[in-house]
């Protein structure tokens, strides 16, 4: 199941962000891919806003890979996957924690590790048409887990 939106502006990307966060109920993963200056972080500023989170708080996370947003409606964990080398850095920041805890997690550059996230995620993908054209498609991947592990079996 896919959606697809044509924005002309940064803060067009903001509001529709902004409309996805206001009808998060917590426990989502959301998985951002697009190249640099796409809008990734841009619509995690959105989704916070939708959240009723400070969007000002937003920022670039490359270095430190994660940050913590709090005094929303929901608590906002905002990954970036650019600088990550494996896997086992994710793991270890204990992303099935904040999912049990009912927080949001929003991962840039997600498709990077694909496999390592709950196969109920969203996907949100931002594509550069013009210098201020981005199209955003947001898509659930509709596999749950227990299709994949059955899948499995001999
Ligand atoms: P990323 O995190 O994908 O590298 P950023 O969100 O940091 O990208 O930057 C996106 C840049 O593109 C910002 O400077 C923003 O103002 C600009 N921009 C222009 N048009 C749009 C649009 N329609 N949606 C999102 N960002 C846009
Ligand atoms: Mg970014």
């Amino acid at each position: 199941m896919s959606r697809s939106f044509v924005t002309q502006d940064a803060e067009q990307t903001e509001r529709l962000a902004a409309a996805v966060g206001s009808r998060l109920l917590g426990g989502e993963v959301l998985l951002l891919c697009g190249d640099l200056g796409a809008g990734k972080t841009c619509f995690v500023r959105g989704l916070a806003r939708g959240l009723g989170i400070a969007e000002r708080v937003v920022k670039s996370p490359s270095y430190n890979i994660l940050h913590q947003y709090d005094g929303g409606r929901l608590t906002l964990q905002h990954f970036d996957a650019y600088f990550v080398r494996e896997a086992e850095e994710f793991r270890r920041d204990g992303i099935d924690e904040f999912l049990a805890q009912g927080q949001v997690v929003v991962v840039e550059w997600g498709d990077r590790f694909i496999d390592e996230f709950p196969t109920d995620a969203y996907v949100i993908r931002l594509e550069i048409l013009g210098e201020d054209e981005r199209r955003v498609t947001l898509t659930r991947i509709p596999e749950p887990a227990w299709l994949r592990e059955l899948l499995d079996c001999p």
